[in-house]
C-alpha cells in the first residue's frame, strides 16, 4: 500500500533531520567578486553585486547590523525565465511562473572529462540519448544539468571566463541541436549549468546566436546558471528547489538552489 502524501511529507521531513536525505547548497557565493558577465560594446552591462553598509551596532543603529545591496537579475547563482530572451517575449517571468515549477528532479550528465580535454565542448543530441541509456528517459519537469566541473573556477574569473586569444569566452555549453531537442523533443522545466549562462562561451557565433536561451525560453523554459556542488548531486534522483525573488515583471533573480539528495 502506497503511503498517503501526509505521510511522505513526514517521511520527508524526518530524513531531512536524521540526514537521510542530504541538503546541497547549489549557490556560489555573492558578493562583489561575483565574476559577471561582460558583453561586447555597444550592449549594456549589469552591475554586478554592491553592499551599502546602513549600520552596523552603531550610531547609525547601535542594536543593530544591516546592509543594503545592489544586484543585477542575473548576477552570480541564478535564475532565467522564459521573457529574459526574445524568443520568450511576453512569455512568463520570475513573477508569473507557476511556483510548482520552481520544484523538479535533477538529471545530471558528467561530461567532466570532455570540459577537461575541450573547454568548448558542446553537448550533443547524442550525449542526451546515451545518457538516457545509462539512466532512463528524462522525465517530465526535470531539470537537465550540465556537470562540467566549472563550478569549482566560480570565485577564479580568469579561469572562470578562460578568455582566448581570440577574446572569446571558451566555456562549455549545449549544441544548437541539442539545446532545441531538450526544448521541444523532452518536456524539462529547464537547464542547469555551472557556468556564466546557460549557453557556450562561443555562442554568440552560432545560429541561432544563444541557441539554449534561445530554443529553452521559446519554449516557455527556464535556465539556472552558475551552479556549484553538482559534483555532489547523483545522475539521477535528486530534488532541486530553485525560487526565485517575486521581482514583478523580473527576467530573472539571484537564487540559492537547494538539492535534496538520497544519501547511499
Ligand atoms: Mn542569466
Amino acid at each position: 500500500m502506497s503511503a498517503t502524501t501526509k505521510e511522505l511529507l513526514t517521511d520527508l521531513l524526518a530524513q531531512i533531520v536524521s540526514g537521510g536525505v542530504e541538503v546541497i547548497d547549489l549557490a556560489q557565493p555573492l558578493n562583489e567578486q561575483t565574476p559577471v558577465i561582460r558583453l561586447p560594446e555597444p550592449y549594456a552591462n549589469t552591475g554586478g553585486f554592491t553592499y551599502h553598509r546602513l549600520s552596523d551596532y552603531d550610531e547609525a543603529g547601535p542594536a543593530w547590523y544591516w546592509n543594503d545591496f545592489t544586484a543585477g537579475e542575473h548576477v552570480g547563482t541564478h535564475f532565467d525565465a522564459p521573457r529574459h530572451w526574445i524568443s520568450g517575449k511576453g512569455k512568463n517571468g520570475v513573477d508569473t511562473m507557476p511556483v510548482e515549477h520552481m520544484i523538479g528532479e535533477a538529471c545530471v550528465v558528467d561530461v567532466t572529462r570532455q570540459c577537461a580535454e575541450n573547454p568548448d565542448f558542446l553537448l550533443s543530441v547524442e550525449d542526451i540519448l546515451a545518457f538516457e541509456a545509462e539512466h532512463g528517459r528524462i522525465p517530465e519537469r526535470a531539470w537537465f544539468i550540465l556537470y562540467t566541473g566549472w563550478g569549482k573556477y566560480g570565485q577564479n574569473p580568469e579561469k572562470f571566463f578562460n578568455i582566448g586569444e581570440d577574446g572569446m569566452p571558451h566555456t562549455p555549453g549545449i549544441s544548437v541541436e541539442a539545446s532545441k531537442f531538450l526544448a521541444y523533443e523532452r518536456n524539462v522545466l529547464g537547464v542547469g549549468v555551472e557556468t556564466v549562462g546557460t549557453d557556450a562561451g562561443i555562442a554568440a557565433t552560432f545560429d541561432p546566436p544563444f541557441p539554449t536561451h534561445y530554443y529553452m525560453h521559446e519554449a516557455n523554459r527556464y535556465g539556472l546558471a552558475q551552479l556549484t556542488n553538482v559534483d555532489k548531486l547523483p545522475a539521477r534522483g535528486a530534488i532541486v528547489i530553485a525560487t526565485p525573488l517575486k521581482i514583478t515583471d523580473g527576467s530573472g533573480s539571484p537564487v540559492r538552489p537547494i538539492a535534496l539528495v538520497p544519501k547511499k
